[in-house]
This record gives structure tokens, C-alpha cells and sequence, in this order.
């Protein structure tokens, strides 16, 4: 792969891009949140659709010469349908932060309530954080994770839905290792007539697997980030039952967003249609054990796992037992350094803060993509431990560096 064509016009541009993908080459793309898409998805994502005017759905736009637009964004959902089982797809929100805010603009009013898990446990900032409008238009709760057992405090959940009565409660989480029980979820919404909206941002291509239960068929809305686990490039979805296809159409578009990105959703389109081949499974089984893979062996270095492992793609580390004067933010560094890329995280009962927080967040989706198995992964471990013990050494830096470029060479992402 190469960017000789941006080359010829925009050598500044070529330069940066060749070198994000070197970065990407020779770097473990660790963040949870983070995966590598084909080159098929690459290159439909810049393909001329990008030149498109599309406003509308497939058969009911509001411009001529649609016929190619109406195909692809057609092809996305009949795929999602397959993937996902829900009665309506739509494909068009440009990430899922806006598949979030279609849900909230469709069913909500200003000032109605929105019950969600703090960001600090594990949340998102599209679920109500008063940095994002949705916590600045809406009045918003947040329920909790146990303290003890780090998973969700169902029973907290329902108590808190009965004192604050809300209208909708958010489910689906950004920094969570375990399986959701989302009926769980559903039976607190129900018992005070609120919408369950479940956000599987971070395990839509698991639950496309069927490695983590389905929140389709549970929850009223069902919206999730196509770049995550599942490897279709940047954007969002949401899906719903057929009572609210109209509400959510018309809060995507015209609701929240202008003409919608269709080089992206075809994009979409060939990044589920790979997911539906049954390689996509054995990938996403493997991503799981790759994740409880790391963890374990984190755990065996004395680190102290939130939940203490993981039923998904991510393991969040907290290191305040093990290493109690090495802030998260500082782990992202010295591990950056080493080619080891994740993200510093908040973990429940936070003493630090959301600049300066307790733990390590690491996702294993983008490496198994390249090809990690579980001895691989094993030494990842080993990797990262050492420089979190020895954090100021540069020589382990250094070291541990070299060893995972090697590993990465042995792992190429593109041809
Ligand atoms: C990643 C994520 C999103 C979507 O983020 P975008 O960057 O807007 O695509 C939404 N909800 C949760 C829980 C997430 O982790």
C-alpha cells in the first residue's frame, strides 16, 4: 500500500500518511476502541461515492443519480440485517456518537431524563457527560459498577430507575471486560417505563459473532460503532424495532445530520459483508481468548485486573495496588515509547482523575486482526509488564521496543 497518487499533488499530506501507516506497521494498536479495516474497506471508503450527494434513503432521495448510492446503502443494510437480526438498520449516523444522539433526538424531549453509567466506570460521553450537549440537554443519573466485583451493580441499577424515574436508561459501555446481562438492564427500564437504549459500541463485531449476547430483540435501540470490533471503518448504526423506523430515520436524517457520508457506508457495506464470512467468527473467538490471554498473564505479574478478567476484547489494569505511584497517563507513555500503543483509562472509585487516571486500558482486537495468537499475545504481556515495572528505565524502553517491532514485522497489516 503506498500514497503515491497524493504524492503527485501533496507531498505534506503523502508524508503524514505514509507515515501513520508505518506508525500503524510497526506499532501494536492496543487501544480498545481501535482495529485495522482491509484494504477492500480502504479503498471502497475512498471511493468516488465520497462525491455523492444522497439526502434521503435508499428509493426516496432528494437528488437525481442515486441509482449506485441507493445500491450501496442497501447492500449495508440488508448485511447489517443478516449480521445483527434487527427489524429496522439504519446505516447513515457518522459515528456513534451521533447513532446515540438520533435515539435521544427521536424519543426524548429537552429536559427528559436519561439514566447511565458514570464515565468513570466505564461510560461514555455521549451518554450524558455535561462536556457533550446530551448532558447539558438532558437531566441526567448515573448509575455505578460494584465495587467489589467491578461488573455492573444490577440491583443498584433498578433502585436508581425507581427513585429517578427516567425516560430512557443507557446501557453498553466503552471500558467494560464483561458480558452484559442486558435483560437485566431491560427488566429496570421496564419496571418504570423507560426505553432501554443498549450502546454495543465497543462489541459490535462480538455480538455479529454471537461471542457475546445480542442486545437485539432486549433492548428498544440498538446502536453501535462499525470501526471497533467489527472492521466495516469509521462510522455508526443504529437499529430499532419497526414501531420507531420512522422516529430514528428522521432523526438521523434530517434530524441530526446533513447528506450522509456514502463512500463510508460503502465502506460499511464490505466490511460486513466480510463479516458475514465465517472466518469473522473464528477471528472474533480469538479476539476473546487473545483478551482473557492477556489478562491472565498480566494477572500472574501480580497487576490487578478491574472484574478481575475479561469476557470481551478488553482487559482494564488498575494499577494503584501493584504500582501505586505510576499514573495511567505516565503507562501510556512509557509503553508509546515502546511501540505499544493503548490508553491510560479511569477505573471505578477513581482517586486520580480523568487527566491523570489509575489504569491501563488494552484491546486485542487490532493485533489478533494482524495475526496474534495466544503465545504472541503471552509475550505482549510479558512486554508490557516490563515496562510498567520499570517505567523510568530506558534501556528496558528501548529493549522492549526493538522486540516488538520484530513482532510486528512478523505480523504485517498490509501487503
Ligand atoms: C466508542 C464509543 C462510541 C462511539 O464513539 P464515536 O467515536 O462517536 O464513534 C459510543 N459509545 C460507546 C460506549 C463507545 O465506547
Amino acid at each position: 500500500m503506498d500514497y503515491d497518487q497524493v504524492r503527485e499533488t501533496d507531498p505534506a499530506v503523502a508524508d503524514a500518511l505514509e507515515g501513520e501507516l508505518e506508525r500503524q506497521e510497526r506499532t501494536l494498536a492496543m487501544i480498545a476502541s481501535e482495529n485495522h479495516a482491509s484494504e477492500a474497506v480502504l479503498a471502497a471508503q475512498g471511493s468516488v461515492l465520497t462525491n455523492k450527494y444522497a439526502e434521503g434513503y435508499p428509493e426516496s432521495r432528494y437528488y437525481a443519480g442515486c441509482e449506485y448510492a441507493d445500491d450501496v446503502e442497501q447492500l449495508a443494510i440488508d448485511r447489517a440485517t443478516e449480521l445483527w437480526g434487527a427489524e429496522h438498520v439504519n446505516v447513515q449516523p457518522h459515528s456513534g456518537t451521533q447513532a446515540n444522539q438520533a435515539v435521544y433526538f427521536a424519543m426524548l424531549d429537552p429536559g427528559d431524563k436519561i439514566l447511565s453509567l458514570d464515565l468513570t466506570h466505564g461510560g461514555h460521553l455521549s451518554h450524558g457527560h455535561p462536556a457533550n450537549f446530551v448532558g447539558q440537554l438532558y437531566d441526567v443519573e448515573q448509575y455505578e459498577v460494584d465495587p467489589e466485583t467491578g461488573t455492573i451493580d444490577y440491583e443498584g441499577l433498578r433502585d436508581l430507575a425507581e427513585s429517578f424515574d427516567p425516560d430512557i436508561v443507557v446501557s453498553g459501555y466503552s471500558a467494560y471486560p464483561r458480558e452484559v446481562e442486558w435483560d437485566r438492564i431491560q427488566a429496570a427500564a421496564d419496571a418504570v417505563d423507560a426505553y432501554h437504549l443498549a450502546d454495543m459500541a465497543h462489541i459490535t463485531g462480538l455480538v455479529a459473532a454471537g461471542v457475546h449476547d445480542s442486545p437485539v430483540g432486549i433492548a428498544d435501540f440498538v446502536t453501535g460503532s462499525t470501526h471497533k470490533t467489527i472492521r466495516a471503518g469509521r462510522g455508526g448504526i443504529v437499529m430499532c424495532g419497526d414501531e420507531h423506523a420512522d422516529a430514528i430515520d428522521k432523526a438521523v436524517f434530517p434530524g441530526g445530520q446533513g447528506g450522509p457520508l456514502m463512500h463510508n457506508i460503502a465502506g460499511k457495506a464490505v466490511g460486513f459483508g466480510e463479516a458475514l464470512d465465517p472466518e469473522f467468527q473464528a477471528y472474533a473467538e480469538q479476539v476473546v481468548e487473545n483478551a482473557q490471554a492477556l489478562g491472565d498473564r498480566l494477572a500472574d505479574h501480580g497487576l490487578s485486573l478491574v472484574s478481575g478478567g475479561t469476557d470481551t476484547h478488553l482487559v482494564l489494569v488498575d494499577l494503584r495496588e501493584s504500582h501505586p505511584d505510576l499514573s495511567g497517563g505516565d503507562a501510556e507513555d512509557a509503553l508509546a515509547a515502546a511501540n505499544i500503543v493503548l490508553n491510560g483509562n479511569t477505573v471505578p472509585g477513581e482517586t486520580r482523575s480523568a487527566f491523570d487516571p489509575s489504569g491501563i486500558r488494552a484491546g486485542t482486537a487490532g493485533i489478533t486482526t494482524r495475526g496474534f495468537g495466544v503465545e504472541a499475545v503471552e509475550e505482549v504481556a510479558d512486554l508490557i509488564y516490563r515496562v510498567v515495572d520499570d517505567h523510568d528505565s530506558e534501556d528496558v524502553i528501548y529493549e522492549v521496543g526493538e522486540r516488538v517491532e520484530e513482532l510486528c514485522d512478523a505480523h504485517p497489516i498490509y501487503e
